[in-house]
């Protein structure tokens, strides 16, 4: 049904245009040239503070309810002068840098069904495409998305990974910053007139549970900052951490057991204690049995695909589409080793999970 060799084309030209977050303005050209070539106007609304673009807002005309198809433009860090190589089926970087499959594959598999419904004038509901700006640094363009602008029926997410996996549920997540300060002494002459910001910031982090704490919830402290010299007793340290749960109570307690252990630690060394904590996102949990979640398992049946329904361990733009009452699973397709340099795409299911979500939109017509 699909055009393989223009996705895949698409796809390679798409990761060699640089975008990373708040810089996706000239990928954004891009895309907005091809939509137009279909026809299809874009609207910018939501542009991010330090961004040089907004997200991208598109409506094509079908029949029945509307449905949102959703990728993000912006690409992590190293992802600057992407060269795609293929080899045996599989496309990936030269290895300096991340491949951007994540999420491009999802923007050229949304383009090229688009394509394809055009073409051979196929059936298909309204669709709402939103392509949005800054997701990788904390879904910073689909927040600046009002619910004006998200009514439809449910959506998808193309943001996902293997092609046979629906994700139906995410965590909520809280990051904190704490900056523990001490007090400065020469670390030979007054040792004993100083507060070691190090060694608190140690004993609290040394008392924390933090890695997997149960099957909903993770934590981590993935940045410590602080320190002079080795003859001075260190003032200042900064800590930045994070909690994730698909419980929102368990959520708020595993926050409260980091920040009483930096309390205690504080406390017992006689240092002060900077904290802030900030939501990123909410947890959202679809229902198996709604009508999106129907939808897919019927558009993978039909792709002789074998479903998972699973909870996705991270927040993506559709915690927050979901936030803002449209029920939005997160589907795939096909990339892997997401967020690393080797990150790849495996051609065969590119092309297939393509494949699928054009069976899924047709199925959402009315079959
Ligand atoms: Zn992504």
């Amino acid at each position: 049904m699909i055009n393989k060799r223009r996705l895949v084309k698409t796809f390679k030209e798409l990761v060699r245009i640089d975008s990373l977050s708040l810089r996706e303005a000239q990928v954004a050209r891009y895309v907005r040239r091809e939509l137009r070539k279909l026809g299809i106007r874009s609207v910018q609304v939501g542009k991010p503070r330090g961004g040089d673009t907004g997200n991208m807002v598109s409506f094509v005309s079908g029949q029945g309810p509307l449905l949102l198809l959703n990728a993000h433009l912006d690409t992590v860090s190293p992802g600057r002068n992407i060269k795609p190589r293929e080899k045996r089926g599989v496309i990936c970087s030269d290895g300096t840098t991340v491949l951007g499959a994540d999420n491009k594959a999802g923007v050229a598999a949304i383009l090229e069904v688009l394509r394809t419904i055009k073409e051979q004038k196929l059936p298909h509901p309204h669709l709402q495409i939103i392509f949005t700006v800054a997701e990788e640094i904390g879904l910073v363009g689909a927040k600046n998305l009002s619910r004006s602008v998200l009514k439809a029926a449910y959506g998808l997410a193309l943001d996902g990974g293997q092609i046979d996996k629906l994700l139906n549920a995410a965590p909520s997540q809280i990051n904190l910053t704490a900056t523990i300060i001490g007090k400065a002494a020469h670390a030979g002459v007054h040792p004993e007139a100083g507060v070691n910001a190090i060694r608190v910031a140690s004993e609290a982090i040394a008392a924390m549970k933090i890695g997997r704490i149960d099957r909903e919830t993770t934590a981590n402290i993935g940045v410590i900052r602080g320190g002079k010299a080795t003859n001075i007793i260190p003032a200042e340290v900064e800590l930045r951490g994070e909690a994730r749960s698909h419980d929102r109570a368990k959520l708020r307690r595993q926050v409260k057991a980091m920040t009483d252990q930096l309390r205690k630690a504080c406390r017992r060394h006689g240092a002060r204690l900077r904290l802030t904590t900030e939501q990123m996102y909410r947890s959202f949990a679809v229902r198996p049995d709604s009508p999106i979640v129907k939808l897919v398992l019927t558009g993978m049946k039909k792709e002789r695909l074998r479903p998972q329904i699973k909870p996705s361990g991270g927040g993506s733009d559709a915690n927050i589409f979901n936030a803002r009452g449209v029920p939005t699973l997160v589907i795939g397709v096909g990339a892997r080793q997401l967020h690393t340099t080797g990150e790849e795409l495996v051609i065969r299911d590119f092309i297939r999970g393509t494949e699928l979500l054009l069976t899924i939109i047709r199925e959402a017509a009315g079959g």
